[in-house]
């Protein structure tokens, strides 16, 4: 039970598929009390539904390209849920027709909103989150990344720039609040087939790679990837922050 007594907010969660939903599944088993903001309040009926396979507390619709709609939701979670001791932000999204074409096609307004939601979204989240006062002491901020931010993989485009915007802001971000107590961290996963990935260009390949060439001949799961996030959630990773942690079979170690 490596989340006894810690309160988690759960940002990203779509369908059973979304890495969000492994964490879930994991961070529940491990004792975490959860909380859950989704994407538009359209979708409310769907994903409490899901949710209602796991004990959880609340879930809160929250669009992240807005920083006055992300303060709101976080008073709400502070008044009704209390002070938080973590949270995972498993976010992003690149428009389509950046992710068809080649790289050099990007649009500055595909460049900006590829950053704005994968990248800067957690930058706000952590800042919006301390400015409320709503961390507890040595809490634990963990979002998820991609291999695709310092290697080219044809169709990932606008994505892999913004995930290298995101693993540097890990790095800041975990300066600045590490006097605080407060750590940092991503994962970077291995493939796994969700929503977003259907946006990526033959990720069927890239599945068929990895099952090849990865040290351990599989791919990830996204329970796989849960149990990882619980790590860097749990006091067993409190010396750990600031990095980028490779949960991916073991692939990014390969050449060719
Ligand atoms: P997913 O289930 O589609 O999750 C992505 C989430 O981002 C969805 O819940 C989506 O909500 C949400 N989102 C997009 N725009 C948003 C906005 N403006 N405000 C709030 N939420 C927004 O796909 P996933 O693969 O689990 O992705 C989770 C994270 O893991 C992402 O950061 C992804 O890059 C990363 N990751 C994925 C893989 C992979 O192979 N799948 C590998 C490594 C890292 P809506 O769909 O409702 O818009």
């Amino acid at each position: 039970m490596l989340l006894k007594n810690k309160k988690i907010l759960i940002m990203g969660i779509r369908n059973k598929w979304s890495i969000a939903w492994g964490v879930a599944k994991m961070a529940a088993e491990n004792g975490a009390e959860l909380i859950f903001t989704f994407a538009g309040e359209e979708n409310r009926k769907k994903i409490e539904e899901l949710l209602s396979e796991i004990p959880y507390k609340k879930a809160y619709s929250c669009d992240v390209s807005d920083d006055q709609e992300i303060k709101k939701v976080f008073q709400e979670i502070k008044s009704e849920c209390g002070k938080l001791d973590g949270i995972l932000h498993s976010i992003a999204h690149a428009n389509t027709e950046d992710l068809k074409n080649d790289f050099i096609y990007t649009s500055r307004e595909g460049f900006s909103h590829a950053n704005d939601i994968s990248a800067y979204s957690f930058v706000a989240i952590s800042r919006i989150a301390k400015e409320l006062d709503m961390l507890n002491e040595e809490s634990s901020l963990v979002s998820l990344t991609y291999y695709g931010s310092n290697k080219v993989l044809e169709g990932y485009n606008v994505m892999g720039v913004a995930k290298a915007a995101l693993e540097c802001s890990v790095r800041y971000l975990a300066d600045n609040l590490g006097p605080e107590g407060i750590r940092v961290n991503a994962i970077s996963a291995g493939p796994i087939k969700t929503l977003s990935a259907k946006g990526i260009k033959d990720f069927g390949t890239i599945l068929q790679v990895i099952q090849e060439k990865a040290p351990l001949r599989r791919n990830v799961t996204i329970e796989e990837i849960g149990n990882a996030v619980v790590f860097l959630l749990s006091n067993m990773s409190r010396a750990i922050t600031g990095q980028i942690i490779y949960a991916d079979n073991g692939y990014n170690i390969m050449g060719i």
